[in-house]
């Protein structure tokens, strides 16, 4: 079990860095300033030792323009798989983050980072209503709906990535409904209900998030199960809604949840030879899914190939906690570091896919040239 905030403070401040080697935010920077101990030990410094927060203020970060060491955080799990005590250095972080934006030392990369996320909404929504079939299939009381991604800074264009997928996802749960009449009525949510919100939980925006979290948890009511595409807002959904005093009504499940056990009734029209599987932390370490997004993979390809680093071992892309924001280069060096593995897969030259839509467009922006994809996309193209 994880302790409480002071002692994991005290555990991570005395600690000879036993999970260096795990965190792939230091491994890729080579910075010191950045392995898990020492960002729990900054926090530590300002939380028990009431040190300043202002970069300007103290500290190695000071004569740079660089976010606080607290910003360097993807939220992987890494750290804590491997912790003796137990600790979540991310969970931690995020709170030291909410700290931070009282204390206005925040990031100025995250300064507007409100209006983006409503601007992002408003986006989606836009998108999603220039598809009217989609506005026949809103998801109906009691139905399975499907929640997709936020828009926010799609290498695909803004509008693009949350209508495809939804799509997507249409296409290819009526597919299995021919073959599976028991399948379950899915619809897509009904708007707001697009993002839940980790965009701002990520930046420390207490308050902003909480008034998402209420909005959505308001429109999603009437559902029987959410279907979500985003690993991090699946684990949002999961495990923080609560923990933020919000109250979920229906289920939550990752689509590949929803998907797997219908696999083998998918028609496969267009199988693979072969591809190579990226899993993502938020859904693998954190929520334990790793057998799901496999098992629909098989159903539409010869064979799944694993990175080096794989399940319990996956290495982080770099595309969580909002590093790609507030660490553009080094969370594009994390996705090359991540891409390099295929060379040692057994089918280097196989695609490489996500089951998180996030993944694969920070992957995809990063490292141009090589093949990638998201489970959801590539299931409707085996299958269309
Ligand atoms: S998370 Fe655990 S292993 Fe890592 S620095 Fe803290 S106490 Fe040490
Ligand atoms: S959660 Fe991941 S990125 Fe964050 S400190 Fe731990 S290993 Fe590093």
């Amino acid at each position: 079990m994880t302790p409480d905030l002071e002692t994991s403070l005290e555990h991570c401040t005395f600690c000879p860095r036993l999970c260096s080697h795990t965190c792939p935010v230091s491994l890729t920077s080579a910075r010191e300033s950045l392995t898990p101990q020492s960002k729990m030990s900054f926090y530590a410094a300002r939380k028990l030792a009431s040190e300043p927060w202002h970069p300007s203020a103290h500290g190695p970060e000071a004569a740079s323009s660089r976010p606080l060491p607290i910003y360097a955080c993807t939220g992987c799990g890494a750290c804590t798989a491997a912790c003796l005590h137990h600790v979540d250095p991310a969970q931690a972080l995020m709170q030291a983050r909410v700290e931070a934006e009282q204390a206005e030392a925040g990031p100025s990369a995250l300064a507007d980072l409100p209006q983006q996320h409503a601007q992002d909404l408003q986006r989606t929504a836009a998108a999603l209503a220039t598809a009217p079939q989609l506005s026949e299939r809103t998801a109906q009381a009691g139905d399975v709906a499907f929640v997709p991604r936020c828009s926010s800074d799609d290498s695909e264009g803004n509008e693009a990535g949350p209508l495809r997928e939804a799509l997507a996802f249409l296409r290819v749960t009526d597919r299995l409904r021919v073959e599976r009449p028991d399948f379950p009525a899915v619809g897509i949510a009904a708007l707001p209900a697009s993002c839940a919100g980790y965009p701002l939980y990520a930046a420390g925006l207490s308050e902003p998030f909480r008034l998402h979290a209420e909005a959505f948890a308001h429109a999603v009511e009437p559902y029987e199960t959410l279907a979500v595409s985003c690993a991090p807002c699946t684990w949002l959904l999961r495990e923080q809604y609560a923990q933020h005093g919000v109250p979920l009504k229906p289920r939550v499940l990752h689509v590949s949840e929803l998907l797997s056990p219908y696999a083998e009734a998918l028609p496969v029209t267009r199988p693979l030879a072969a591809l190579s599987y990226h899993d993502p932390c938020h859904l693998g370490r954190r929520l334990g899914i790793y057998e799901p997004p496999r098992q629909l993979l098989r159903r539409i390809a010869g064979r799944v190939c694993e990175l080096p680093h794989h399940r319990e071992e996956s290495r982080c892309c770099g595309a969580g906690g909002l590093l790609p924001r507030t660490e553009r280069a080094l969370a594009g060096a994390m996705a090359r570091d991540r891409v390099a593995e295929l060379a040692e897969s057994e089918q280097p030259l196989a695609p490489l896919v996500s089951a998180c839509p996030g993944c694969t467009q920070h992957l995809r922006r990063s490292a141009p040239g090589v093949a990638l994809s998201d489970l959801l996309h590539l299931l409707d193209e085996a299958s269309g």
